[in-house]
């Protein structure tokens, strides 16, 4: 069987079909700007380039990212009572036990986000007691942060752990006194009008250069001694960092907002 194509080209149709099939599927690697809709050549060369971006230095921000914390500044934060009362100095700011969580001002989405935490040496870790804080997506999912080397406790409640829900992939907690850094893919869940789930939130999770969490579905907001499940919410929420009750330290904080 011969199309009308296929004779100029002079192939068979069912030789054609992998050539039509081919040329009709999405492009899958979109670019960074995730303009997706559009089908391109392949080596298109009229296809945006992405933006130039200088990257940071040593775990530094990059030139397109939001600097949430410098060393210096805490005023894209904000705590109880409209104030942060945590301690900035030498570059560091450390939880003031029991002055309450802090979160930024400004809401995010889905985001790339680097940040750097250290349980000093004065802390005694024992299970979710003495080195415990946490950085929470939205003000809902929580990345655990936990002086884990050494320190045992349950698994999905370790350093690295999506509190409740997943554990780390591996242990990759320095001990006490040294600098621990989480750089973390978020992607935002998304809600329908009637406030049911359209599509679930993930975390990627990269702890001191080591996965950890791998594209990780998102089972609903953080919850102690609860399954999990979903409330609808604002698309935009602030990232927000707990007070457990220890002195943890955390600098260079930086958040590259992504496109869904
Ligand atoms: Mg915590």
């Amino acid at each position: 069987m011969r199309c009308p194509l296929c004779t100029i080209l002079g192939v068979s149709a069912l030789a054609a079909i992998p050539v039509v099939l081919i040329a009709a599927a999405p492009v899958q690697n979109a670019p960074a700007t995730n303009e997706a809709a559009k089908e391109w050549k392949v080596h298109d060369r009229d296809r945006p380039q992405p933006a130039m971006v200088s990257a940071g230095n040593h775990g530094g921000a990059p030139s397109d990212a939001i600097v949430l914390f410098d060393g210096k500044d805490m005023s894209k934060w904000t705590g109880n009572d409209n104030q942060v009362k945590w301690a900035v100095k030498d570059g560091i700011v450390q939880i003031t036990p029991g002055s309450g969580d802090i979160k930024t001002k400004d809401g995010f989405g889905s985001c790339q986000l680097h940040i750097e935490w250290m349980v000093p040496e004065t802390c005694h870790c024992e299970d979710q007691h003495g080195c415990n804080s946490g950085v929470f997506f939205m003000d809902q999912y929580e990345l655990q942060v936990l002086g884990c080397n050494p320190n045992k406790t349950y698994v999905d409640g370790m350093a690295g752990a999506m509190y409740g829900q997943h554990p780390p992939l591996v242990n990759a907690c320095r001990p006490n006194g040294q600098w621990n850094t989480y750089d973390v893919i978020f992607h935002a869940p998304k809600f329908g009008k009637d406030g049911a789930v359209t599509k679930i939130g993930t975390m990627t999770v990269m702890f001191n250069g080591i996965l950890v969490q791998d594209n990780s579905d998102i089972w609903g907001s953080t919850a102690h001694g609860a399954k999990a499940h979903y409330t609808a919410h604002a698309d935009k929420m602030p990232i927000h960092l707990q007070d457990h009750g220890d002195a943890l330290c955390f600098r260079n904080i930086w958040i590259r907002p992504l496109a869904d």
